[in-house]
């Protein structure tokens, strides 16, 4: 998976490999896909939600730079894969979702991993608004559903000198943007590849 997948299409940052090397993808599938877990591509995690692609999550996790002294923010838990990647690759990671059964099955299986770095919260972005003001600044922040637009809740929740990657645009396919904070405050935005997230939800995201 890793050299076909990854390596082939141009993701060289070795820490990011390392740690795609690391992570089991197949405890984070569903029993029925476990067989597919190392395919080119996103399978169900139940409750209508994905695992996302493996390059997708390599691609993503690249953009974030990360060097191991970041506390990261992630919109989107799902089965916690991405969540095993970063906190291999941070300090510490913040990761919000909506869906309870998924959250408490994504604990599992970073707890199987003694992954003991990462704060889970569920959060449906309804009642209160998505991000983690408490927890703010975010050296990184991270999310994994396609927004209508880029939420600057976020953006203010990002450090400077801080990265934001974020698919963004319409339901059937989204472009990937990393927003950089430079020192002055200021927001650059950098598009990247196209890809297909399920939608982020809530007052930020598409209504329910
Ligand atoms: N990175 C995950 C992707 C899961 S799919 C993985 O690879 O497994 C995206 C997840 O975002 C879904 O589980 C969905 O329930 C969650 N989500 C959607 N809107 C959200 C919101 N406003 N707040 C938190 N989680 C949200």
């Amino acid at each position: 998976m890793v050299q076909d997948q990854i390596v082939a299409r141009g993701i060289s940052d070795r820490r990011v490999i390392d740690a795609m090397l690391k992570i089991p993808r197949h405890i984070f599938v569903q029993e029925a896909f476990a067989a597919q877990a190392y395919n080119d591509k996103a399978l169900p995690i139940g409750e209508k939600q994905t695992i996302s692609q493996p390059y997708i999550v390599a691609l993503m996790t690249e953009k974030l730079a990360l060097t191991g002294t970041e506390r990261v923010l992630e919109i989107g838990t799902g089965s916690g894969y991405q969540t095993a990647i970063l906190a291999t690759l941070a300090d510490r990671v913040y990761s919000a979702e909506r869906i309870r059964p998924l959250a408490l099955r994504a604990r599992k299986c970073l707890d199987s991993l003694k992954l003991f770095n990462v704060q889970l919260r569920i959060n449906d972005g309804e009642g209160s608004p998505i991000g983690w003001e408490e927890e703010a600044p975010f050296d990184a922040i991270i999310v994994t559903a396609g927004a209508p637009e880029v939420p600057a809740i976020l953006t203010d929740q990002l450090a400077r000198g801080g990265r934001l990657v974020i698919p963004v645009g319409a339901d059937a396919c989204q472009q990937l943007i990393t927003i950089v904070k430079n020192e002055a405050g200021e927001l650059q935005h950098e598009p990247s590849a196209e890809c297909r997230f399920v939608p982020l939800m809530g007052r930020q995201g598409w209504q329910t």
